[in-house]
């Protein structure tokens, strides 16, 4: 038997909206050793994009 675990519904830190953490990405992140994700996947990308801008700025 394949045991998946199940979705939780987490609440951004940064829109305080809700999102899933699926049972795949916790699988992704036990693995590796992370933290629960704390944001959503949006603030996520928006954080990820202004980080790299950062970057390409002090390049
Ligand atoms: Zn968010």
């Amino acid at each position: 038997m394949n045991y998946e675990g199940a979705d939780k519904t987490l609440v951004c830190i940064d829109c305080k909206e809700e999102f899933t953490f699926t049972a795949g990405e916790q699988k992704f992140f036990t693995e590796r050793g992370l933290m629960s994700p704390r944001r959503c996947p949006t603030c996520r990308r928006k954080r990820k994009a202004q980080k790299a801008n950062e970057q390409f700025n002090n390049f």
